[in-house]
């Protein structure tokens, strides 16, 4: 081989190292978590300027024919490090912009916007980095040392490259195969229910945003040590593009999809084109034509991409015989009232779907609240678990006033609501649907997955084995691996009432839960609530259903029209006028 080839290969083995850690950053939040972020390219470009400014020396050094700030001269790994911390940081503002109630589209055009703008202003003012002229003589690391021109220094810098790159695909790894990844993907597929369910939404998105940040500005480093030179023409927003044309085509979500996605796109379809000739400029941009096509193509035909995320699969049952596996309620000494609304009000623009109403739900009952279609129910169930703020009025719960506390936290003091539209986590299995609502789950944070699965396995056990026995119970044990998106209606209403239950709800809201369920199992189901209760949990359910009603709950509340018509028994309910005329005319 001429050194001339050997240039080339070890400049494709150092790109695709600096691709595939950019593109397991973006997989993490894209695939896993799903945060759009459209502004990638600009951690990498704050990591590739952290370690320029870092390892160059003053401005003056070179004849001060470059402006920027700082110039430390700091020795190798300190650029490196500092351009992770750099991409990190960077990135943690912009939590903001993705939110604890995400906007998705909102997000994406806002990183977008960003990315945009970030560039304008590094381009456009010179003493910031030198402006469109960008960073040139960066010093490689220990280029005092070594000579950054031998190709024994280059095969080291490839192989460190590489060896990052595998780091990289190892830390992504950790986290996505724990329970807190198992969060993001449940906050990915419905983050709304995650919320409902006790996930800190804004943390889990902050996390992936550094995380992926710290990727970015790694790659970043990396680049601009070999290449000596940044500027900013190398991190348009279309780089962005590029990097998802490549999660999206590996396989959103597979994190070996990433790596696939990396190599194919962003440096084999690059260096495919590269041989086209054609008139100068047309080639380069009919690349970005590819890619936007190349896009649409998988998008249409094979959305999961070349590798999509693979079904993770539930342990094999560990039988422990007669044993109880649900956890037991902490009982709490307070007032008989374990919820209640006082005067509480909710408007939708002109609207008012609930209007001044107080209610209360005493320990232990199994609580019916009934209403016809736009009573106001579901919007009252919403305000009681945080989903919606109220417009006026109070929630209390357990002798506290819960009104200012956002749904998670409401969730982890055991006020845990199911929705009455289908909120199953779709591309989760019916296991880990069950699994992702434990509470307290020692892998369920992003140190508790760092730590790795020994820290984790006990908490993950004990939490299969609740959840097998919930499936039994429910008759649903041979569904534990099928993805929750691909059961009927009716078996992905009882997921919804097991996962609820995981939670270890000590007031749990239920929404409409036996709504396309058998007869005859809904009537099982009401039984099993009824025996919930007799153990000490407090039950509120809307249903439509009146004879589950007359059979089960006790006492029943009735709404229209955003009010409280009338609480009673069903038989007291029955002997009033004005609720039958409501509920029948309505
Ligand atoms: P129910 O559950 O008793 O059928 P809802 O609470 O869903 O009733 O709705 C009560 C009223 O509030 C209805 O008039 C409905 O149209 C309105 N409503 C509910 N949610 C929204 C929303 N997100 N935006 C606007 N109007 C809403
Ligand atoms: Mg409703």
């Amino acid at each position: 081989m001429s050194s001339a080839q050997v240039f080339y290969i070890i400049n494709l083995l150092i790109y695709a190292g600096v691709d595939i850690i950019a593109c397991l950053g973006l997989s993490q939040q894209f695939g896993v978590a799903g945060v759009t972020n459209f502004g990638f390219i600009i951690f990498q470009a704050a990591g590739a300027y952290t370690a320029a400014i870092l390892s160059l020396p003053r401005q003056s050094a070179n004849g001060g024919f470059q402006s920027y700030i700082g110039g430390w001269n700091l020795p190798f790994p300190v650029p490196w490090i500092g351009a992770a911390i750099a991409g990190g940081l960077v990135a943690l503002p912009f939590t903001f912009l993705v939110g604890r109630r995400l906007r998705g589209d909102f997000a994406a055009v806002g990183l977008l916007i960003t990315a945009v703008m970030a560039n304008l202003l590094v381009t456009n003012y010179r003493p910031f980095l030198n402006g469109a002229a960008g960073l040139s003589l960066v010093p490689a690391p220990l280029q005092g040392e070594y000579n950054p021109q031998s190709q024994g220094y280059q095969w080291d810098y490839t192989v460190v490259t590489l060896v990052l790159a595998a780091a990289a695909f190892l830390l992504v790894r950790r986290v996505t195969e724990s329970p807190y990844g198992r969060s993001l993907r449940a906050m990915r597929d419905n983050d709304l229910v995650a919320d409902s369910l006790g996930k800190n939404l804004l943390s889990m998105r902050a996390a992936v945003l550094v995380l992926g940040g710290a990727l970015a500005g790694l790659s970043g480093a990396i680049l601009v040590g070999f290449i000596n030179l940044w500027a900013p023409s190398a991190w348009g927003y279309a780089e962005t593009i590029v990097l998802f044309a490549a999660v999206i085509i590996g396989g959103a979500g597979n994190h070996r999809g990433a790596v696939l996605g990396a190599i194919l796109v962003p440096v084999g379809f690059e260096e495919a084109t590269r041989y086209i000739h054609g008139p100068p400029g047309l080639v380069d941009d009919l690349q970005w034509v590819a890619i936007g096509l190349l896009i649409v193509v998988f998008l249409w035909l094979r959305p999961q991409g070349v590798l999509p995320e693979r079904r993770r699969l539930a342990a094999p049952r560990i039988d422990i015989t007669e044993r109880s596996v649900v956890a037991p309620l902490v009982p709490t000494a307070q007032a008989e009232v374990v919820l209640r609304a006082a005067g509480v009000s909710r408007d939708f623009g002109s609207v008012r779907a609930v209007e001044d109403v107080s209610i209360e739900v005493r320990r232990g009952t199994l609580t019916g609240l009934i209403g016809p279609n736009g009573a106001g129910k579901s919007t009252l169930l919403a305000m009681l678990a945080g989903t919606l703020p109220v417009t006026s009025g109070q929630i209390g719960y357990l002798g506290g006033d819960v009104t200012g506390l956002p749904a998670f936290r409401r969730a982890r003091l055991g006020l845990v609501r199911t929705f009455q539209l289908a909120s199953e986590f779709k591309r989760l299995t019916v296991m880990e649907n069950l699994l992702s609502a434990v509470p307290r789950n020692r892998g369920d944070s992003l140190r508790g997955a760092l730590l790795g699965r020994r820290y984790w396995r006990g908490d993950e056990t004990a939490a299969a084995e609740r959840a097998w026995k919930l499936l039994e119970q429910f008759g649903l044990a041979a569904y534990a691996d099928t993805y929750a998106g691909d059961l009927s209606g009716g078996q992905r209403r009882l997921v919804e009432i097991m996962r609820a239950l995981m939670a270890e709800p000590r007031v749990l809201l239920l929404d409409e839960p036996l709504a396309g369920v058998h007869p005859h199992l809904a009537h099982q189901i009401g039984e099993r609530l009824l025996g919930l209760c007799a153990e000490g949990m407090t039950i509120l359910m809307v249903e439509h259903e009146l004879a589950i009603m007359d059979e089960f709950c006790d006492p029943v509340i009735v709404m229209a029209e955003g009010r409280v018509l009338a609480e009673g028994t069903m038989a007291e309910l029955r002997a009033r006028a004005e609720v039958v005329e409501a509920y029948l005319v309505g």
